[in-house]
């Protein structure tokens, strides 16, 4: 069996012209397939009753995902899904939507899309890294979830405006099927995001941060860092070693040379373990007059034991960043209390409430 929401668009095209027909039926198939969300190929009634049948009997299906679970935030301006994919395996993925006063510019419906059930990279304030590997994500899987959200969303009049790759997993350790995802996202005949509105988060895996700036695509990135220096970083991130922050530092400083998109530093806050003072003015000196932009994620609960600062220790923390140079902001909280935030994804369902 074949996922339809697995091909891009040339792939598609060239199915249709193998089976001897017009380069145009790929059109048929795929514009539906992005704006009006079939759920079977009999649901394409503008494509001939015999290519429908063909593309069954070959073995290409249209594989949605199956809403298991839906947790909204008391704002309303989160929502959590538990969604089954066609292989039975089940993920979860969020929607954030942020109005202008919170943001500024236009209203943004943003989709934290999942690339791995589980992850192997054991951070250990995440929930993610808590419960350990268990399997890549296929591409369609990943469309998929953001499948679900456009039609969720469409029947409200309103549509997904950005995508970032910070669900569950580490996006670079499943490299070619995220990056499949990306393009069929992105791609014109596709679901045709912006690039540009597209970001991709990662822990620092740096093959895949050269492979990503290697792509002649216009998607930002994001790095977590999460500590100025090696040895704090590597109590964080256990599996850090051996990528120096140096390193990591630099394949940001490439990525942007290569790509002229700024590449972010994501730094969850941890009460005690690196918000210091100290702290923040090493990390200032270590990216000071790089055009980098460092995004301040003060913990949110989770099965660890880390705490979240104090509201004014942060505060202080971005100060110093400030004062040197250093381009920082401080996340905008989403979906705390539904274990939607960041490091909070894990699909144990008794874990929701
Ligand atoms: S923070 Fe990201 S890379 Fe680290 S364990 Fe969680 S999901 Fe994996």
């Amino acid at each position: 069996m074949t996922d339809l929401y697995r091909l891009l668009p040339e792939e598609m095209e060239q199915l249709v012209v193998d089976m001897g027909y017009p380069r145009y039926r790929a059109d048929q198939i795929l514009l539906p397939l992005y704006y009006k969300f079939p759920k079977e190929l009999d649901d394409i009634p503008q494509l001939p009753k015999r290519l429908r049948e063909e593309l069954t009997a070959t073995g290409y299906t249209i594989g949605s995902a199956k809403e298991i679970h839906r947790v909204v935030s008391n704002d309303g301006d989160t929502t959590k899904l538990l969604l089954g994919m066609t292989d039975n395996s089940s993920v979860e993925t969020v929607l954030m939507q942020y109005e202008p006063a919170v943001i500024g510019g236009h209203p943004r419906s943003t989709v934290c899309v999942s690339t791995q059930i589980g992850c192997a990279m054991g951070c250990v304030f995440c929930a993610t890294g808590q419960m350990g590997f268990e399997t890549n994500l296929k591409a369609e899987h990943i469309v998929s979830q953001v499948i679900h959200f456009a039609e969720m969303l469409q029947q409200r009049d309103e549509h997904i405006t950005n995508l970032v790759f910070m669900g569950m997993g580490e996006p670079m350790a499943n490299y070619d099927e995220m990056i499949r995802a990306v393009k069929i996202l992105t791609h014109d005949r596709g679901f045709g995001l912006g690039q540009r509105h597209v970001t991709v988060s990662t822990i620092g895996i740096r093959s895949g941060i050269k492979r990503l700036a290697e792509e002649d695509l216009q998607i930002g990135l994001a790095i977590s860092l999460h500590a100025p220096n090696d040895k704090l970083r590597r109590k964080l991130v256990p599996t850090a070693s051996p990528n120096s922050v140096e390193e990591i530092i630099q394949d940001g400083r490439d990525y942007f040379k290569k790509t002229g998109r700024r590449v972010t530093f994501e730094y969850a806050l941890m009460a005690g373990i690196n918000d210091s003072p100290e702290i923040a003015t090493e990390l200032a000196k270590l990216l000071r007059g790089n055009g980098s932009h460092v995004n301040l994620i003060p913990i949110n609960p989770t099965a660890g034991d880390f705490e979240r600062p104090h509201e004014n220790n942060v505060l202080e923390f971005k100060q110093i960043l400030s004062d040197a140079g250093v381009n920082c902001t401080i996340r905008v909280e989403k979906g705390t209390e539904i274990s939607a935030a960041c490091g909070q994804l894990r699909t144990d369902l008794a874990t929701q409430s």
